[in-house]
């Protein structure tokens, strides 16, 4: 599992026309995408997913947004693939995001910044185990 990462295509780059910007950058940087889907979250899947952040202010934010349009879930695989993506989007914040990374280019803002990528391989098994099961993704192989 330690060259999986998990990414999410957020509501906000999905409405905004950049899934096709955001899927090809994916590809250039040499991800493997191993799974994909077009989804849009129910709030209690949003919130499921995003436990981790129960308690904090954004939550409610954050889950509505989530839970607000389309998004796309990807399973991605790339050597050192959690860190390697975590470079690829940017900063959480796009003010504070380098040149060139997808939040930079396509996010709108800190709440809505386009993308979403695991932190940990522990999170990245436990958020593709939440979309995909193993025959999905061994589908793509
Ligand atoms: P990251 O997505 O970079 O791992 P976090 O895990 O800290 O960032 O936060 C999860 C998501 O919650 C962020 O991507 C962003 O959409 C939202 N978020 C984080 N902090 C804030 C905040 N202060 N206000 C509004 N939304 C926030
Ligand atoms: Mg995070």
């Amino acid at each position: 599992m330690t060259n999986r990462t998990f990414a999410i295509i957020k509501p906000d780059a999905v409405k905004n026309n950049y899934s096709g910007n955001i899927i090809d950058h994916i590809l250039k940087f040499n991800f493997k995408i191993l799974a994909a889907r077009l989804t849009h979250m129910t709030l209690a899947q949003a919130e499921g997913f995003y436990g981790i952040h129960k308690g904090k202010p954004f939550f409610e934010e954050l889950t509505n947004f989530m839970s607000s349009g389309p998004c796309w879930v990807l399973a991605l695989e790339k050597e050192n693939a959690v860190e390697e993506w975590r470079k690829t989007i940017g900063a959480t914040n796009p003010a504070d995001a380098d040149e060139g990374t997808i939040r930079k280019m396509y996010a709108t803002s800190l709440g809505e910044n386009a993308v979403h990528g695991s932190d940990s391989n522990e999170n990245s098994a436990i958020e593709i185990g939440f979309f995909f099961s193993d025959a999905e993704l061994i589908a793509c192989q």
